[in-house]
């Protein structure tokens, strides 16, 4: 028999149990950091060595933190179900959980590219280096002599991997979402694309803003949903 298809969706609350902060609660990263300082072309190039000291603290921070029990409950589901993670995170959290089809909407923290090339129409194309949980700063240069920048998308930016977001959207049997405000787009939007028959199931332990009938709000910590939105798949199987 053909296998059920989950997609996830996933924001900052998968990871926050891990360690890492989200960006709107409070004690979240954009307490202490305006998006428009930090996240943005403009930024980059008004203040490039803040830009740079701010991912590369990200990445610091990322070497010291593990997937926690969500991360790899997703990861589980691989036994039975034909899953793709679609995650706004930067973090590599999934992929170390064992996850193997992932699609980064926002880009990889540690992954950099030239800040300019004939690459930065297609994400696919581009020349990105892998460089784990090392820093970049001014006058590290790409092969083609620019300056690197982090390989992660900024406010204004195109979304390269919205399109096979939505092709894998639009194919689910399942929509799982966990941990995010949907305050981001085009990723908030991504739940129009689910068939009409398709559940869609949110775990986040706040109010949401997405107004839909087929949607069910599991409204605990992305830890203990994964185990609720188990006990209620297979319930329903
Ligand atoms: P967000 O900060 O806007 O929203 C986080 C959501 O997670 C909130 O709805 C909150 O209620 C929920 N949450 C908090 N703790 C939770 C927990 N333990 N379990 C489950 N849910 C929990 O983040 P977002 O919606 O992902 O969107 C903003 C942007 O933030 C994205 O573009 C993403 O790239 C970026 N971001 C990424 C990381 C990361 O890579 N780990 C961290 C912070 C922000």
């Amino acid at each position: 028999m053909k296998r059920k298809k989950i997609a996830v969706l996933s924001g900052a609350g998968v990871s926050a149990e891990s360690g890492i902060s989200t960006f709107r609660d409070s004690n979240g990263l954009w307490e202490n950091h305006k998006p428009e300082e930090i996240a943005t072309l403009q930024a980059w190039k008004n203040n490039m060595d803040g830009v740079l000291d701010f991912y590369n603290k990200r990445r610091k921070e990322l070497q010291n933190v593990r997937p926690n029990e969500a991360h790899l409950a997703i990861a589980g589901l691989e036994k039975d179900y034909d899953v793709c993670v679609i995650t706004q995170n930067i973090d590599n959290l999934h992929e170390r959980a064992g996850s193997s089809k992932i699609i980064h909407l926002h880009g990889e923290l540690t992954k950099v590219r030239p800040e300019q090339g004939v690459y930065e129409k297609d994400f696919g194309l581009m020349e990105v280096f892998d460089i784990g949980y090392a820093p970049i700063v001014r006058g590290d240069l790409a092969p083609n002599g620019k300056q690197l920048r982090p390989h992660v998308v900024w406010f204004g930016e195109a979304v390269p991997n919205i399109e096979k977001a939505i092709e894998t959207v639009s194919a689910t049997d399942i929509f799982l979402i966990v941990g995010t405000s949907l305050a981001v787009y085009p990723a908030a939007g991504l739940y129009r694309y689910a068939r009409f028959d398709t559940p869609i199931y949110l775990i986040d332990p706040k109010d949401t803003v997405l107004k839909d009938k087929r949607m069910i709000h599991i409204r605990e910590k992305a830890v203990t949903g994964m185990q609720t939105f188990m006990k209620m798949i297979n319930e329903s199987e």
